[in-house]
């Protein structure tokens, strides 16, 4: 399948989807998710309307930046070393995987010296995966409470990815309770707009269960050589 006819399956399915869970497809935000993907292959899909783009790895994400249309937004969505924040920061439109509170403490560091707001995600484990990282649900209040009063941070919401499993209603449990949590905290300065859950596999009970923000890898580009 090309490209186009692979995004236009994805934004049936999506929209299907938002139905389901009374709202509209565009309120949902597509990331399409470009680790291993060539650079001609992310310009199509900037040719084709995809305007949010994904990566998690630092080296390979600023080589690829240089030849891409500056006006791409681009997500950070790896586990985040510190010595790669000085890169990711200037670089980087959200970082969606703030996945440790170590990590506030530099970027806000970095922030600062760009005398820039870093939008991030809290990156939430909520299955309490011991291989994964991220936040454990209970957690989460007390660290938005600890981060909203870094200046140079703006919280934007949450993130999550689930476990990978055969048949993705197992983990439709996961996306309600990470949605819950998403509707009942409330922070002084916090504006809390995004939902990111959901991939290839498990992106329509993602958006079912109130995801706004989904990331596309495989079903956009295809299997990856990893
Ligand atoms: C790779 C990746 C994705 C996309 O995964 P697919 O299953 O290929 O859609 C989404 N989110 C994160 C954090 C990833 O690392």
């Amino acid at each position: 399948m090309s490209l186009k006819e692979n995004l236009d399956r994805v934004k049936e399915r999506l929209a299907g989807a938002a139905a389901k869970s009374n709202r509209s497809p565009n309120d949902i935000t597509l990331v399409g998710v470009t680790k291993t993907v060539p650079e001609k292959v992310i310009a199509e899909a900037w040719r084709l309307g995809l305007r949010d783009f994904g990566e998690n790895r630092v080296q390979e994400a600023l080589p690829k930046m240089e030849t891409l249309p500056p006006q791409i937004s681009w997500h950070f969505v790896g586990h985040l070393q510190s010595n790669k924040v000085k890169f990711v920061v200037p670089a980087f439109s959200l970082i969606q995987s703030l996945d440790r509170m170590k990590l506030a403490k530099e970027l806000q560091k970095e922030a600062e010296k760009h005398n820039s707001k870093v939008k991030i995600l809290l990156q939430v484990n909520v299955a309490e995966e011991k291989s994964k990282f991220g936040l454990s649900p209970g957690e989460v209040e007390d660290a938005l409470v600890e981060i909203s009063a870094y200046p140079n941070i703006a919280v934007k919401g949450l993130m999550t990815i689930a476990p990978l499993v055969p048949d993705p209603e197992e983990v439709r449990p996961y996306f309600r309770r990470l949605h819950e949590l998403f509707q009942q905290i409330r922070v002084p300065q916090v504006e809390m707009c995004c939902l990111s859950m959901g991939m290839t596999n498990d992106f329509e009970v993602a958006v079912e269960e109130g995801a706004n923000m989904v990331r596309i890898g495989t079903a956009f580009f295809g299997e990856r050589q990893e």
